[in-house]
C-alpha cells in the first residue's frame, strides 16, 4: 500500500460554505477523486474528504469539510479548528453572490480571526447565464482581504487552483 508509513507533517481542516446548489460537493468530488456528477443528490451523513498532498517537501493532509446539504443548520462545530474556508456562489445566480456578505459575516464570528479564506464563483462553464461580473467580485474579494478565483467543477477549471492556494497559504502562516 502506497500510504503505508507514509508521514504526515500537518492536517489542514477546509470548510466549504455558501448557498445550496452552488456546487460546493461538487467541487469537493474534483478536488478529491477527480469525479462529477450533473444530478448530484445531497450527500448525506458523509462529513469531510481527505486528499494527501506535497507542498514545499511537507506532506500535508487536506481535511475538506462540506455542508452535506444541511447548509441552514452548519454550527459553530462545523468551523471549529479550521484554518482555511472555500466560500462558494454561483456566477449564474445573483442571490448566491449576495448572500456572500451574510456567510462571511457567519465565518468570522464562529473561526479563527486567521482563517484563510477564498471567494469562490463556480459554473464558468456556463458563462452565457452569468449574472455576476467577475470584477464586481474581485472588487468584493478585495475589500473583504479574500482570495478570489472562478472555477468550474463540470470543466475541472481551476479547483485544483483553488484549493491549493488556500493550502499553500495556511502553510505559509504556519510555516
Ligand atoms: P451544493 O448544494 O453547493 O453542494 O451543490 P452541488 O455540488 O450539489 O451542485 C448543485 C448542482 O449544480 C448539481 O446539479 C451539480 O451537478 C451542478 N454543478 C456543480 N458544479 C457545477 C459546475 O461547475 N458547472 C455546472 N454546469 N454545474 C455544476
Ligand atoms: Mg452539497
Amino acid at each position: 500500500h502506497s500510504n503505508f508509513n507514509q508521514k504526515i507533517d500537518y492536517v489542514f481542516k477546509v470548510v466549504l460554505i455558501g448557498d445550496s446548489a452552488v456546487g460546493k460537493s461538487q467541487l469537493l468530488a474534483r478536488f478529491s477523486r477527480n469525479e462529477f456528477s450533473l444530478d448530484s443528490k445531497a450527500t448525506i451523513g458523509v462529513e469531510f474528504q481527505t486528499k494527501t498532498l506535497v507542498i514545499d517537501h511537507k506532506t500535508i493532509k487536506a481535511q475538506i469539510w462540506d455542508t452535506a446539504g444541511q447548509e441552514r443548520a452548519v454550527t459553530s462545530a462545523y468551523y471549529r479548528g479550521a484554518v482555511g474556508a472555500m466560500l462558494v456562489y454561483d456566477i449564474t445566480k445573483r442571490q448566491s453572490f449576495d448572500h456572500v456578505a451574510r456567510w462571511l459575516e457567519e465565518l468570522r464570528g464562529h473561526a479563527d480571526k486567521n482563517i484563510v479564506i477564498m471567494l469562490v464563483g463556480n459554473k464558468t462553464d456556463l458563462g452565457s447565464l452569468r449574472n455576476v461580473s467577475t470584477e464586481d467580485a474581485k472588487e468584493f474579494a478585495q475589500m473583504e482581504n479574500l482570495f478570489f478565483m472562478e472555477t468550474s467543477a463540470l470543466e475541472a477549471t481551476n479547483v485544483e487552483s483553488a484549493f491549493l492556494a488556500v493550502l499553500t497559504e495556511i502553510y505559509r502562516i504556519i510555516s
